[in-house]
């Protein structure tokens, strides 16, 4: 801290001693030296100049300490702050992700991993706005007699039932198809830009699929599953979404009532099978 000061000091006492020794050069070592006024002076002047450099050199080496001292905090600051910044960013990364896993579960059913209600009826309205130049099929699925097969091997067997079916349409369907959980035992099933013939050919594949599907009971007995599928086009015979449900779900009504195990298309008023 006082270390300008007494540089400044000594080097005023180095150069006092120079010019005395200049001094004692010319008359030699005698009183003469010290009885000299303007030597003193001189001398005098010099101690006070270097206590004013001392000082400004003091005041300077203060200053850089203090600016060395606030570079190291300000450094200090700075990596607490990016370590607080990583971690927030891998705070706002799980809770993105947790948001992404929260809005998945709200669409997903949790027995047949298949889409749900809700968003059944929001592919839908996208789908139909997105195809509205164009056409969209719906295929509606119900299990025939599943009441039969939960009274008979319990309900662990009818939810393995679900899933089993649930995989079978997912294997069968096109890659721009979806395929959700209407509820209970129906399924539907939305295929975008898809006239009523090639609607009907996934539909006998999802039916052929299932029928062909052999189920193992608890007991270990082999048993088989069919399905009625029902099928309606936007916008040939529905012009919109509550009547392309309702004309597909008409069209599965049909198959129901004409022997079940077949797939049925919705024309009008009069049902073909
Ligand atoms: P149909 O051929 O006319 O469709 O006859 P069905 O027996 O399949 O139809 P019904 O409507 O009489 O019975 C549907 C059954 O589906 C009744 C209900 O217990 C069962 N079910 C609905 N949801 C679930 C579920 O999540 N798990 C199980 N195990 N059964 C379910
Ligand atoms: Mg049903
Ligand atoms: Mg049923």
């Amino acid at each position: 801290m006082y270390g300008g000061f007494s540089d400044a000091i000594l080097i005023a006492f180095i150069s006092m001693v120079i010019t005395l020794g200049f001094r004692y050069d010319e008359v030699g070592l005698s009183p003469e030296v010290f009885q000299d006024k303007e030597l003193l002076v001189n001398i005098v002047l010099f101690f006070l100049v270097a206590s004013v450099i001392g000082y400004l050199i003091k005041v300077h080496r203060e200053q850089h300490y203090r600016n060395l001292k606030m570079n190291e905090e300000l450094e200090r600051a700075y990596h607490q702050l990016s370590a607080s910044h990583d971690q927030l960013q891998s705070y706002t990364g799980v809770i993105e992700k947790m948001n992404q896993e929260m809005e998945l579960l709200a669409i997903t059913d949790e027995l047949t991993m298949l889409y749900n209600y809700r968003y059944f009826q929001l592919i839908l309205e996208k789908e139909l706005k997105r195809n509205k130049y164009s056409c969209l099929s719906l295929i509606m699925l119900d299990i025939d007699h599943f009441k039969k097969y939960n009274d008979r091997y319990g309900h662990t067997m009818g939810n393995r039932i679900l899933a089993e079916i649930a995989r079978i349409m997912k294997e069968n369907v096109r890659d721009a198809d979806t395929v959700v959980r209407y509820g209970g035992e129906e399924f539907g099933v939305v295929l975008p830009s898809t006239e009523t013939e090639e609607a009907f050919r996934v539909a006998e594949r999802i039916r052929q699929a299932v029928d062909n599907f052999v189920f193992n009971c608890p007991d270990g007995t082999p048993t088989k599953v069919t399905v009625s599928l029902g099928i309606a086009c936007f916008p040939w015979d529905s012009e919109n979404k509550s009547e392309l449900i309702s004309h597909a779900d008409l069209a599965l009504y049909k198959a129901k009532q004409t022997g079940r195990n077949k797939v049925c298309i919705y024309v009008d008023d009069n049902l073909e099978g």
